[in-house]
């Protein structure tokens, strides 16, 4: 029987990596390996300095460029910043709101990211919203309050014909870019359930079922099929291994074969 196709998303997060010609040199590789199927969505998302260059590098290829933050303002006096409308005039999709080192190492609170929502949203861009617990908070037991919280500030007053504009990364905050703390494909697996079932309270079943939620901390090639094999979990948020262009094109072909389409040369 042949298997039913779902689309992936393979999402890279360079956060404060790469010089110039790094990002070159790991765009070509990208660009180059990543072959012809268009089974799994894949987004890469370089620093702000480096989004015009990158950007350009991607066109013509099926890879669709992300920010890593931004500011809920269009324009004004906010010295440092980055508004919705630059990240789409140099050609970004996609932005990553509420990654928890902006939760937790800037001090950035759920409500400050709902408003970064808003205005996302509202200059069309397509948002990666990131959830998870902090390791304290999950020995607590505390896991279900976080991610209630995290997630009923951020999706307040949001309409549900903006769902399909917005995907959920669950990253724990422990199993991110730790060497001591894995969280398992089955732990994982769980608190999708959790998120989905949270989503499905406030927009009803039918959103919930549809919206892509995605795994992230410490995924590599090594783990990324049982990651993507869970179900309910539509795919992976990447950091260490997106600076790698082997890791990353072997985890986005971990995602093709997880969707039965058969994996073909560049
Ligand atoms: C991340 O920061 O979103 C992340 C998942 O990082 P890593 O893959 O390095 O754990």
């Amino acid at each position: 029987m042949k298997k039913h196709i779902r689309q992936k998303f393979v999402v890279g997060n360079w956060k404060m990596h790469t010089t110039t010609y790094e990002a070159e040199q790991l765009s070509n590789g990208i660009v180059d390996g990543l072959g012809v199927s268009d089974h799994v969505t894949v987004i890469l998302c370089p620093p702000f300095p480096y989004l015009g260059l990158v950007g350009e590098m991607f066109k013509g290829s099926r890879i669709a460029l992300g920010a890593q933050n931004m500011y809920p303002e269009i324009e004004g006096a906010f010295t440092g910043e980055v508004s919705p409308t630059m990240l789409l005039d140099l050609g970004c999709r996609y932005v990553i709101l509420g990654h928890s080192e902006r939760r937790h190492k800037l001090g950035e609170s759920d409500h400050f990211i709902h408003q970064k929502m808003v205005s996302a949203l509202a200059a069309g861009l397509e948002i990666i919203l990131c959830v998870g617990e902090t390791l304290e908070q999950r020995r607590a037991k505390e896991t279900e309050a976080v991610l209630d919280r995290q997630l009923s500030t951020g999706f307040c007053g949001i309409a549900s014909e903006a769902l399909s504009h917005i995907s959920i990364a669950y990253e724990p905050v422990w199993a991110i870019g730790n060497d001591a703390h894995h969280a398992t494909p089955k732990e994982a697996h769980d608190v999708h359930g959790l998120i989905r079932s949270k989503v499905s309270k406030v927009f009803g079943e039918t959103w919930a079922h549809a919206m892509t939620v995605q795994y992230g901390g410490s995924v590599e090639p090594e783990n990324a099929a049982a990651f993507l094999g869970q179900t309910g979990i539509d795919g992976v948020l990447i950091g260490g291994a997106s600076l790698r262009v082997a890791s990353f094109l072997a985890i986005i072909q971990a995602g093709i074969l997880e969707t039965g389409a058969e994996m073909q040369p560049a």
